[in-house]
């Protein structure tokens, strides 16, 4: 099968500093590892963010994305759930230690998200 399609939620930031090869590694990873998705499409529903949230996420810094997980093809929530962790997993594995991973989020809300966070 080939890889999925790419896909920007509208009105998400991108800046050039999500461009770079640390952080292309990671979409890359995550259109690889992809479980099977609706319309083989991968979507980046967040990239850059205001550091208005409490969490102390790299949003702001343009180091991290996150993947939607609603569009995942599963019996049901709990198969979607499995096969989000799964994904996370496998580009966490791809990506390695400088990377961190994790599939989280309410309801349609549920995403993977991938931030580069070198120790
Ligand atoms: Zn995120």
């Amino acid at each position: 099968m080939t890889l999925p399609d790419l896909r920007i939620k509208e009105g998400v930031i991108l800046r050039s500093a999500h461009l770079r090869p640390h952080m292309t590694d990671i979409i890359v990873a995550a259109l690889r590892y992809a479980p099977e998705m609706k319309g083989n499409e991968v979507w980046i529903t967040s990239a850059k963010r205001r550091p208005a949230e409490k969490t102390k996420s790299k949003h702001p810094m343009c180091g991290a994305f996150d993947f939607r997980c609603k569009n995942i093809l599963a019996a049901d929530r709990a198969a979607l759930v499995n096969r989000a962790n799964e994904w996370a997993a496998d580009i966490k594995k791809s990506l390695g230690s400088d990377y961190d991973v994790l599939a989280h989020g309410d309801g349609d809300n549920f995403h993977v998200h991938v931030e580069y966070d070198p120790k």
